[in-house]
């Protein structure tokens, strides 16, 4: 079943297009990247889909139309955004970020049995539970805002270049235990990411962006085995 159907999908800055036709599909359950150069518009065609950019075109969510909500109504129907730069807040401890994250939930126990899987997934943020955001590392604040979106208990995650800023074996760290939520919860994933080595190290298939639009699908395997998709993404 699809869970996320994008069709043709427009979306401008100001008098700027960015995206001019980007069509891609997310299966219930399953992981999906969106790769392409600076500036092909990966990070805009999440905010499409979270509803912080108005867009045009196609969006459906579990067969209902979101394009035009408003973002707190398109995470209440299950959709968690990780954004580029993370987003987690300084002055709150990282437990609080982490209840900030449920917020929509009433149900405490599992609130409380959600804060422990996550702080089993990610044993660093253990470590720091009672510090301030402002005082992890780049790859902390990765994992607390990994964490937070958990916390929503969304059907589909879209997570925003995870890996930027940090050390190879931070990232690497980060993305199995992003692997190992995605096998545990079944949560379906949206992966914007420019180290396409890791991306396909999650992700069952991707759609490569190009000035906004979308120009390729395929597994990962068809397009590690593409010369171009080598050259252009792979690093040789
Ligand atoms: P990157 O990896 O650099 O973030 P991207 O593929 O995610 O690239 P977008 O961030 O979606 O690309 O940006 C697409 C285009 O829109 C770029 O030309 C960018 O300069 C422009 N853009 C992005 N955000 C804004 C904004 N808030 N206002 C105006 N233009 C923007």
């Amino acid at each position: 079943m699809t869970l996320l159907e994008l069709t043709d999908v427009t979306a401008s800055y100001g008098s700027v297009q960015v995206l001019e036709g980007v069509s891609l599909s997310v299966p219930d359950q399953g992981a999906v990247g969106i790769l392409g150069a600076n500036g092909a518009g990966k990070t805009t065609t999440l905010r499409a889909i979270s509803g912080t950019v108005r867009a045009g075109g196609g969006i459906l969510f579990d067969g209902k139309d979101i394009r035009g909500m408003r973002p707190d109504r398109v995470a209440a129907l299950g959709i968690a955004h990780v954004p580029e730069g993370r987003g987690t807040l300084s002055d709150l401890t990282v437990r609080e970020n982490l209840r900030v994250g449920a917020y929509l939930r009433k149900d405490r126990k599992g609130i409380e049995a959600d804060i422990e899987y996550c702080l089993d997934l990610f044993p660093n943020l253990k470590e720091r539970i009672k510090s301030h955001g402002s005082a992890l590392s780049g790859g902390e604040q990765q994992m607390l805002a990994v964490a937070r979106a958990v916390m929503a208990k969304p059907r589909l995650m879209l997570l925003d270049e995870a890996s930027l800023g940090l050390a190879p074996s931070t990232a690497k760290n980060v993305y199995q235990a992003i692997g190992r939520l995605r096998k545990e919860s079944g949560i379906a994933m949206l992966v914007v990411e420019q180290n396409a080595n890791l991306a396909f190290t999650l992700v069952d298939t991707a759609t490569v962006l190009e000035t906004g639009r979308s120009v390729l699908t395929g597994t990962s395997a068809e397009l590690k085995g593409m010369d171009e998709i080598r050259r252009a993404y792979l690093g040789g």
